[in-house]
């Protein structure tokens, strides 16, 4: 990882910890260079290791660049940004370290649950998740979750849809 990345992130990870501070023991980071060539990130959940494309965080200029038309796109939540990857990761890792400290409950299950919640309660369309999230939340439960994590930690004024799974995912964790 280019320090310049290292440290963007690391400075990321503070801001995020403040407002989780769950998310701290929830993970560890890692580079990788076994990614798929557009894969920013993966999150394991053997091992709640996160890895980050070495190849694409190399160039945080364009990774920020690209991750940014994917904003404008729809396609991942308004007010996010490249270091909002790292977020989206995170998110996948709060779920699965929630499940893993109950028996009976998976990360998918745990998903599956926050997403039919929000939907119920919002009365949501995938029109209106693509919409009022991001494209990227309609690829499952697991995405939903964790795209809506990332809007609620890191935009600086989360929607709705955001809103209420954050601080749902937060209520069960704390709970
Ligand atoms: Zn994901």
């Amino acid at each position: 990882m280019p320090r310049q990345a290292e440290e963007a992130i690391n400075a990321h990870l503070e801001n995020v910890f403040d407002k989780v501070p769950e998310a701290r023991e929830a993970f560890r980071l890692a580079a990788s260079d076994v990614l798929g060539p557009d894969e920013y990130a993966r999150f394991d959940p053997a091992t709640q290791a996160i890895s980050l494309s070495r190849r694409l965080f190399a160039r945080p200029g364009r990774l920020g660049a690209a991750y940014a038309r994917e904003v404008k796109d729809g396609f991942h939540p308004r007010g996010t940004d490249w270091r909002s990857i790292v977020t989206h990761e995170i998110g996948h890792a709060l779920v699965m370290k929630h499940a893993l400290g109950r028996p009976g409950l998976t990360a998918s299950g745990v998903s599956a649950n926050l997403e039919r919640g929000v939907i119920e309660k919002l009365g949501l369309s995938r029109q209106d998740i693509a919409r009022e999230l991001s494209e990227y939340a309609l690829n499952g439960p697991q995405d939903f979750v964790a795209e809506a994590f990332a809007e609620f930690v890191d935009s600086p004024a989360p929607r709705r849809v955001a809103l209420a799974v954050g601080q749902l995912l937060l209520a069960a964790f704390r709970r």
